[in-house]
């Protein structure tokens, strides 16, 4: 035990966490588990419930069954005062977000076991189970418990160590932070909040700080490259902010309309659009892109051949196909490229998205683009896919749809782009004049749409949507790949803004509280079910999906779990009238 818990006397009638006061936290679980030693497995269940742990509550809420059954959930509640963390700390909802991961990843830091698992998260800076701190300064650890056992024997006196030795010290290592560590966050949540609020005043969609570096380590390892070329924005796109501690920022701000990043292969295109993607969540202090941000809404597009659709009015871009289906409420089992990230697009604007994220590299290009030999070869009547580039303009100006686009192999976007970036050795330039007296010269191509008219929306049918599995509630994640949600295997393997294994499982629990609550009910629009659910998210997020099941999770933004929904293939839809 440190020195700082050991100048803390407790005091039991003082204690106010939970609901304990139903059900008072009983004393002396070392001397339970000791007495346990060589029992059977199965008496490890008597522990379930609260018991004193020094200055903090010891919540045992899932024993497992056997010693190769998956951990047992425990959870360590310090209320205020025994967590004695200072009050500035835990002023805002930003810095207790920042704060509680800081913490977590300094208890895993701590734990000398692989026997207490908490999830301490990536580079994103997400609300999760693992660790929250209240608004009063009380802090909970929340994570898995390898139960010890002697085949199928209680070890008494290994879990007494383990429960009441290692996993106290580990939370009491992780609460003994320096208040110079905790500055380094918490300022940065600070600074993250203001430069989100100015880019927005600004009417800018993104923004990308000089000096930010953007490139990760590797495809697996998404720390920052240690020697890559930092960013520097181009004179004529650079935009200021003052932030409350790291003061004056310059950095590219990207506008509103339609965006396009240009250059050679290798030049680090992707690189930026994947930054933006990320800049969707706030990252940890010396991620690379920590003054990186992009409008909260903005969602990655992108081709995915083989997922299921069900009656998206894909009809803007997808009209009399050869087949006879009618495209106004388009249901596949299988979409094509270009169905699918037809569908990706108007299924993002249904959710809300206000910036689409596309990238050559995993688009359609028969989507995308039509140049004008192929409009001569093959006539308008035969082409049942109206390209996107001629549907962008009328999102930006109006709808109010921004997007920004990757795309080094047609120029044919320059017809329709408000600025042109180009990737020069990973140094962005501003090219948007050169890019428009080339678009002065006609191609001869022909604009091929009209405009863009939002879709209808969508009401879902609750009864295709259960987590029931055989009369069992069944909610598992795959990674970030797949969720398991009753019946139905998701794959999310494409949605590339799921970026936590955590947040996966905080999908499922979403849809799970959306089922359970009755916001999906056969009359609400799909837009107003994740209206409700972001209402419930805001603030309360992790306790909302902690009290369906306690186990590790993320609060996800609403434009994954519809991305989630939408591709279960149980899904059934009607279009609201209208
Ligand atoms: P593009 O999309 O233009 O073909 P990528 O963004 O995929 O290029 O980048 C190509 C390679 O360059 C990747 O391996 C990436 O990690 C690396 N890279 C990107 N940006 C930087 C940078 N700022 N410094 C160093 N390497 C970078
Ligand atoms: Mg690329």
């Amino acid at each position: 035990m440190t020195q700082r818990r050991g100048g803390r006397p407790y005091r039991a009638e003082s204690r106010d966490i939970g609901d304990h006061r139903s059900h008072p936290p009983r004393h002396d679980l070392s001397n339970e588990l000791t007495a346990l030693e060589g029992t059977s497995y199965g008496r490890y269940k008597s522990l379930r419930g609260k018991w004193w742990a020094g200055p903090a509550i010891l919540d045992i809420s899932r024993v497992q069954s056997d010693p190769y059954a998956p951990p047992s959930r425990v959870a360590l509640e310090f209320d205020a005062e025994a967590a004695d963390l200072i009050a500035d700390w835990y002023a805002t909802e930003e810095r207790r977000r920042a704060l509680a991961v800081l913490l977590a990843k300094r208890f895993k830091r701590a734990c000398p076991t692989r026997d207490l698992r908490i999830d301490a998260g990536g580079q994103e800076i997400l609300r999760r189970a693992s660790c929250t701190v209240g608004s009063d300064g009380s802090v909970v650890f929340r994570l898995g418990a390898q139960f010890p056992g002697h085949g199928r024997r209680i070890a008494g006196r290994q879990a007494a160590r383990l429960l009441c030795e290692v996993l106290p010290d580990a939370a009491d290592e992780a609460l003994s932070v320096s208040e110079e560590d905790v500055l380094v966050w918490t300022r940065h949540a600070d600074d993250v909040r203001a430069l989100r609020e100015a880019v927005g005043a600004a009417g800018l969609v993104a923004f990308v700080a000089d000096g930010a570096m953007l490139a990760r380590r590797s495809g697996v390892d998404d720390r920052p490259m240690e020697s890559g070329v930092p960013f520097a924005s181009p004179e004529s796109m650079a935009v200021e902010f003052d932030l409350p501690h790291a003061g004056t920022v310059r950095g590219m701000g990207i506008g509103p309309g339609v965006t396009l990043i240009v250059g050679g292969g290798f030049h680090g295109k992707s690189t930026l659009l994947r930054a933006l993607e990320s800049g969707v969540w706030d990252h940890v202090p010396g991620d690379g892109r920590d003054l990186v941000v992009a409008d909260r809404s903005a969602v990655k597009i992108r081709a995915e051949d083989g997922r299921a659709v069900t009656g998206v009015d894909v009809h803007a871009f997808v009209d009399h196909l050869p087949s006879g289906d009618d495209t106004r409420h388009f249901t596949t089992e299988n979409a094509s490229g270009s169905t699918s990230q037809a569908a990706g697009i108007v299924e993002a604007l249904e959710a809300g998205a206000k910036a689409l994220l596309i990238d050559e590299d995993t688009a359609a290009t028969n989507l995308m683009i039509r140049d004008a030999r192929m409009q001569e070869l093959v006539a308008k009547e035969r082409e049942p896919l109206t390209p996107l580039v001629d549907l962008v303009r009328s999102m930006a100006d109006e709808h109010g749809v921004a997007t920004i686009l990757v795309m080094g192999g047609s120029g044919d976007y320059m017809d329709v782009a408000d600025r042109v970036i180009l990737m020069d050795a990973y140094r962005p330039e501003d090219v948007t004049e050169r890019a428009k007296a080339l678009a002065a010269k006609p191609t001869g191509r022909r604009v091929e749409a009209e405009g863009f008219r939002l879709p209808r929306a969508r009401v879902i049918d609750p009864r295709s949507v259960s987590s029931e599995s055989r009369g069992k509630q069944k909610i598992k994640a795959g990674g970030t790949d797949g969720l398991r949600f009753g019946e139905s295997d998701v794959d999310v393997r494409s949605v590339e803004q799921i970026t936590d294994p955590a947040m996966t499982t905080g999908i499922g629990l979403a849809i799970e509280a959306a089922v359970r609550h009755g916001w999906i009910d056969g009359e609400a629009t799909v837009e107003a079910v994740l209206d409700r659910l972001d209402e419930a998210l805001d603030t309360g997020g992790e306790a909302e999906l902690l009290r369906i099941r306690d186990i590790d999770l993320a609060v996800p933004r609403r434009h994954e779990v519809a991305a989630t929904l939408n591709r279960m293939r149980e899904l059934r839809v009607r279009q609201s009238g209208g």
